[in-house]
């Protein structure tokens, strides 16, 4: 392409509130053959709520989301932010939230909290904590963490005082746009590729609505990057599509990153390329408006 068809494309791309870096991305962006995507706020809303509770002994709901928000209102995690949010409505003032002092918290990063709640002993996060913990999962949390998953849910486990008490089921439903966006690519023979660090059974039910049928679960910021280079090394034009600190080494290893323009300020640096409107569908005008600059001259 000429220089300016670049400049072209790039201006046409601003227009539309896709921000691209220069002709270098504009360039890789049209020889992309599989697309990497973030589920947590990109694929997904980003704004998880709490829709369901699962004690497996008797408890006031009260006491336990007292305890359970006193724990995770130390914790900048959305799920955590979902949790305290629902956890204010059994309170009398939901105006003025004042939850007990936490001691000793401690954040365990792709896994949960810990901390210590009045005389009470809390540990809130997911099955590979509570293992790490040596806190027995009873064959009915089990169940109702499967059920959870099926329903594309994250179910967060609560111990308290080292025994498994309930599972608070959480939901960040999908972007109405995600499954057509993927639809789309699949018809212009853009490979789909979801990861994140959440687990594989919700994971997988995600995928499944979204129409993703490659899924990396559980997996840490590093383990994206490297999914990215394998993927390269397979042959693939590979562009990265995310909103999280935890994804900016993927979308630096990535042909071209993309940022979410309601993501955190990290990835938006990363990044190639800029969806300043936050729409996913902006994944295919950028690719479409590179195809358009560069086919034209060859
Ligand atoms: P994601 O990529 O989905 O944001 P993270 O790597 O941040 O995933 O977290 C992975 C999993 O660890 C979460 O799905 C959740 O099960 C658990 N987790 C992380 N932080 C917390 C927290 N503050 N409270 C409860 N669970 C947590
Ligand atoms: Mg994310």
């Amino acid at each position: 392409a000429t220089p300016t068809a670049v400049m072209v494309g790039t201006g046409v791309g601003a227009s539309k509130g896709v921000l691209i870096k220069g002709g270098q991305a504009l360039e890789s962006a049209y020889k992309v053959n599989c697309i990497v995507f973030d589920k947590t706020g990109t694929l997904t809303k980003g704004k998880p709520v709490v829709v369901n509770t699962r004690l497996l002994r008797t408890m006031a709901l009260r006491e336990f989301y007292e305890l359970v928000a006193a724990a995770e209102v130390n914790s900048e995690h959305p799920l955590a932010k979902a949790i305290v949010e629902y956890a204010k409505k059994f309170l009398e003032d939901e105006e003025n939230p004042t939850w007990p002092e936490a001691q000793d918290f401690n954040s365990i990063t792709g896994h949960g909290v810990k901390a210590i709640v009045g005389n009470k002993e809390l540990i809130v996060g997911n099955k590979s904590l509570m293992l790490e913990e040596n806190i027995v999962v009873p064959v009915d949390a089990e169940e109702i963490l499967a059920e959870t998953e099926g329903l594309a849910q994250t179910g967060i486990l609560v111990a308290i005082d080292r025994k498994l008490v309930g599972v608070v089921a959480i939901s960040d439903p999908l972007k109405p746009s995600a499954a057509e966006v993927i639809s789309i690519l699949k018809s212009m023979n853009v490979r789909s590729i979801m990861v994140t660090g959440d687990n594989w059974g919700t994971a997988n039910s995600i995928a499944k609505e979204v129409g993703i049928d490659t899924v990396i679960a559980e997996a840490k910021p590093e383990h994206k990057a490297e999914r990215v280079k394998e993927l390269q090394a397979e042959g693939y034009i590979v562009a990265m599509v995310g909103d999280g600190i935890n994804d900016s080494p993927a979308l630096v290893a990535a042909d071209v990153g993309m940022a979410i323009g309601a993501g955190t300020d990290i990835a938006i640096e990363a990044a190639d390329i800029v969806l300043m409107k936050s729409y996913l569908e902006d994944v295919i005008t950028a690719i479409d408006l590179s195809r358009k600059t560069f086919s034209r001259i060859r």
